[in-house]
């Protein structure tokens, strides 16, 4: 490459691409994300921010900005199909449980910490640290050992030392270098369907999440305060691929029409919701994370699924483990990407297993396994229980 300073092209300005962009400015990269839509996603569900992506947080400095945007329910209520409640789980409790460092967030506010991070302007230079590229696609890849020349959807090449595909489950740049989605793709016979609603529907206090649970499918709303609200649609499917064709505002309907409480009003509001997350839950399984110069981060390279509820914190301690490779091995490209495949891989597959094992409990289709996931929880909401569990989280604090 022409210039001293090595060059990357990030594919994907999700959680993994903007936390890659992020950790290779840090490693002395200069860095160019590629986003497919035309500005940036807002929102999203809430994901549990712990462990290994916790301390890489940390080590990137970006976890100040994070605490402070999470959120804990006030409360969290199983309900029947007639809205009636179960049982409850109050707000203090649910902190008890999720334990010490860790953090519930929204993913469009992990994505809005690590946009301002990165492009945020470097002191005395007049542009960010980081290109970003909106409204543009990966076309083409072509590989030399010197470098990568990356075509764009606006018909631009970009040459790079290293191209970073994290443009999710269905990433472009994996079938482009690794081969066709059908033989990496372990579907778990699942779907998930969220987005924001405008009204909370009648009978949900503000600030609680309500969940319903029956025969394979759960629907949650998750009331954030006054102004944000959000609807999960969890359900098992046999044909997920065949739902991802026919779209939410046909698959959710066929799927909860018959469920009671607050779906009609949910429904309704999802036939004018401006973005609905709607995909299959799968994995992605590849015995090697790189091919020469690309490598592939986050979903699109294992997505251990939402059952896990780790691939927010895999993203970004994924990216944190590429820019210390890489800073650890600034002239052996295949070394550094050998390492970082053998420090990741152990806890990414430890979790891709603990996701295809939480599948079955996720949205059981008979009473008893329901009772039997719900135990913990029950025991939790008992008054006893959730006395000692906040007593040990004072303690903790
Ligand atoms: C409902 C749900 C709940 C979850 N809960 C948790 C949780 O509790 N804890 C947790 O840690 N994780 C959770 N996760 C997982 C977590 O959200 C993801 O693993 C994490 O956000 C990392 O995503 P990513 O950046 O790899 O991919 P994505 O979020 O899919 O981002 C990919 C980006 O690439 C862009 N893109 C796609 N194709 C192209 C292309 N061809 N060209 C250019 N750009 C492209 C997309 O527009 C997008 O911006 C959950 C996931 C879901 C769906």
């Amino acid at each position: 490459m022409s210039t001293n300073r090595p060059r990357a092209v990030v594919i994907g300005a999700g959680i993994a691409g903007l936390s890659a962009a992020l950790r290779l400015h840090q490693a002395g990269w200069d860095v160019l994300v590629v986003e497919r839509t035309p500005s940036r996603r807002s929102g999203g569900y809430a994901v549990a921010f712990a462990g290994v992506g916790y301390d890489a947080a940390e080590r990137m400095g970006i976890l100040p900005e994070l605490a402070k945007r999470h959120i804990t329910p006030d409360r969290m209520d199983y309900v029947r199909p007639d809205g009636r409640t179960r049982f409850s789980v109050p707000g203090r409790t649910v902190r008890a449980l999720v334990g010490e460092r860790s953090l519930n967030l929204l993913r469009g506010d992990v994505e809005d910490v690590l946009y301002r991070a990165v492009t945020a302007q470097a002191p005395g230079q007049g542009s960010g640290a980081v290109e970003i590229r909106f409204g543009t696609s990966i076309a083409r890849v072509e590989q030399d050992p010197d470098g990568v020349d990356v075509t764009l959807s606006d018909g631009t090449v970009e040459r790079a030392d290293l191209l970073v595909g994290a443009d999710g489950l269905h990433s472009a740049t994996r079938r482009l270098v690794f081969g066709p989605e059908d033989d990496v793709r372990l579907d778990l016979n699942h779907m998930a369907g969220v987005f924001a609603l405008d009204t909370l529907p009648a009978g949900i206090e503000p600030g609680v999440t309500a969940s319903l649970t029956d025969t394979g499918r759960t629907l949650a709303v998750v009331s954030l305060g006054a102004d944000r609200a959000v609807a999960f649609f969890g359900y098992r499917t046999e044909r997920p691929m065949d739902e991802l064709a026919e779209g939410p505002q046909v698959a959710l309907p066929r799927a909860y029409g018959d469920m009671g409480w607050v779906v009609p009003s949910v429904l309704d509001q999802l036939t004018r919701a401006g973005s609905v997350y709607f995909d299959t839950i799968s994995q992605i399984v590849v015995d090697r994370w790189s091919r020469g110069r690309v490598v592939l981060l986050g979903d699109a390279a294992w997505c251990v699924t939402l059952f896990a509820g780790y691939g927010s914190a895999l993203a970004v301690a994924g990216a944190d483990a590429l820019g210390a490779a890489l800073e650890r091995h600034p002239d052996d490209l295949p070394v550094a990407l050998r390492e970082w495949d053998a420090e990741i891989r152990p806890e990414a597959e430890r979790k891709q297993k603990l996701g295809r094992q939480i599948k079955g409990l996720y949205a059981p289709t008979d009473r008893f396994s329901l009772w039997v996931r719900d135990l913990p929880l029950r025991l939790a909401s008992w008054r006893p229980v959730s006395a000692l569990l906040q007593r040990r989280l004072q303690l903790l604090s």
